[in-house]
């Protein structure tokens, strides 16, 4: 692998405007770079090297003019939740195979426009329903940290295939969704940076749904300003998704470095969870000796409706997963199972073309919203949803941003959860309660454990106000330099 690809996505764009590297022989070395570590890595769902070398032919023409975008030439890893016109694009579930759009996503567009090429899909679980890309319909990903033993590791779900790549340093940044954690709980567990910003902020069109209140299209990068350079990218109105907020796009990435002083970091004490290992805890702490001396004035907080954010989260995603389900019927896309009549052909096509995972939300979707259930459950969901809202809006009449671990544990092994769809949904108590209130929330590697492996801190704001995330995230990377980097063994 040659050494550009380990620059970060900020260092390799002044290099191409430089001159001092084309945007194709970038896009070689990244391509060779993703086929050779696929074997060991699994992370990739597709490829399309003529599209690849074809987008970074028409950055170089622009390079050599001295024009070209935010991101120009730069190979970015694409979430096979995305789609990618003419390519595959599968939600690594068996349903879509086959299916290659005909239209490409909003935030890919962006991404093209401001200059980003095509490098490849990349693998996540069934759906996005998963925190350790388990459930993909090609198997598991391997992160590229392994054990203490040797053991492989889960690189975190559902965006595990864009979290290794960027590990793995295979590309310069990759896109994810975030419906519960899936882009802040596997860059924690990667040691890469993971943002999903506020609801809204970026387009979902052309983004295949899961729970459609809850999805946040973000990116995943090797620093926080590459992750404030991608969100710059993909952020802004588009009038294709009703969902789709109308403000203006702040500048993220002038945010990255400048000062901290005199905020307030709320610290609440909810996210304090029995059983969490120590080195968590002392991660945090960390986190808050730091930004104390950077200037911050740490605040307790409390946020007491935190407890019921995990179950109201498993009831309103697989709810809306139900419904926004139903359209693989065998009809429009992808798989069919022949059978005696319509309703055969639905119920074994959909029997055939989901994994258990999925069926077992479209279930539990199903069932909270039937008729004498809809109450118990999903309006009483709703309403904790609101809490949780009001809980964060108060919050934020006191604190600027609030600072908590990313995920309860590092990364587990492959394997030990699969079997245990509590335990597995656990990992996501720190994350869902930003996707229920929609606030912005990122993770940024803070340290490693007893065993190397790495940390992930969380950094929540109010709605819109990405730039403080920027800023507390930035000191918190400034203060860690953080530069482990897993062995290469792909
Ligand atoms: N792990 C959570 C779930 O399984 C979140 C997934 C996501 O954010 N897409 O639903």
């Amino acid at each position: 692998m040659s050494d550009l690809l380990k620059l970060s996505l900020d260092e390799v764009t002044t290099k191409l405007k430089a001159k001092e590297v084309s945007a194709t022989e970038l896009a070689k070395d990244a391509l060779a770079a993703c086929q050779a570590a696929q074997p060991a890595l699994n992370a990739f769902t597709a490829f399309d090297a003529d599209k690849t070398l074809a987008m970074a032919a028409a950055s170089d023409e622009k390079l050599a003019k001295g024009e070209g975008g935010l991101i120009e030439g730069a190979p970015i890893a694409i979430k096979d939740l995305f789609a990618v016109e003419g390519v595959s694009t599968t939600a690594s579930s068996n349903i879509l195979k086959d299916f290659k759009p005909t239209y490409e996503s909003s935030v890919t567009s962006q991404l093209w426009d401001n200059g980003g090429v095509f490098l490849c899909k990349t693998s996540m679980d069934e759906f996005a329903m998963g925190s350790s890309n388990e459930t993909a319909n090609t198997g598991p990903v391997n992160n590229p940290w392994k054990g203490a033993n040797g053991e492989m590791l889960t690189p975190g779900g559902s965006s595990g295939g864009s979290a290794a790549a960027v590990a793995a340093d295979l590309c310069f940044g990759a896109t994810g969704t975030d419906t519960g954690g899936s882009i802040r709980q596997p860059a924690a567990f990667t040691g890469t940076v993971g943002v999903k910003a506020t609801y809204g902020r970026t387009s979902r069109w052309g983004t295949i749904a899961f729970a459609s209140s809850l999805d946040h299209p973000g990116p995943f990068a090797k620093t926080v300003k590459d992750s404030a350079i991608l969100l710059q990218t993909m952020s802004g109105h588009d009038p294709k998704d009703s969902t789709s907020l109308p403000n203006e796009v702040p500048n993220f990435v002038a945010a990255c470095g400048q000062s901290v002083k005199g905020l307030k970091i709320g610290v609440p004490k909810e996210y304090r969870v029995d059983g969490m290992p120590e080195e968590i805890e002392k991660a945090w702490q960390q986190g808050i000796e730091w930004l104390k001396a950077a200037g911050c004035e740490i605040v307790d907080i409390t946020l007491p409706h935190t407890k019921y954010a995990l179950p109201a989260y498993y009831i309103v995603a697989p709810a809306e997963a139900s419904s926004n389900l139903a359209r693989y019927d065998g009809m429009r896309y992808g798989l069919r199972e022949e059978g005696e009549d319509l309703t055969a052909v639905y119920e074994n096509t959909r029997a055939a073309g989901f994994g258990h995972e999925v069926q077992r939300r479209i279930m539990i979707g199903t069932y909270v919203l039937s008729a004498g259930y809809y109450d118990a459950y999903y309006l009483r969901a709703q309403k904790v949803r609101t809490r949780i809202l009001e809980d964060f809006d108060r919050a934020f009449q006191t604190v600027d941003a609030i600072l908590t671990p990313s995920a309860p544990s590092a990364a587990f092994a492959l394997g030990s959860k699969s079997d245990d769809p509590i335990a597995m949904y656990l990992n996501d108590v720190f994350t869902v309660t930003a996707n229920l209130a929609g606030v912005p929330a990122m993770s940024v590697p803070a340290g490693t454990d007893k065993d190397g492996l790495p940390l992930g801190l969380q950094i929540i704001t109010r709605a819109l106000d990405e730039e403080t995330m920027f800023k507390v995230g930035h000191a918190i990377e400034d203060a860690a330099g953080f530069n482990a980097k897993p062995e290469k063994w792909w």
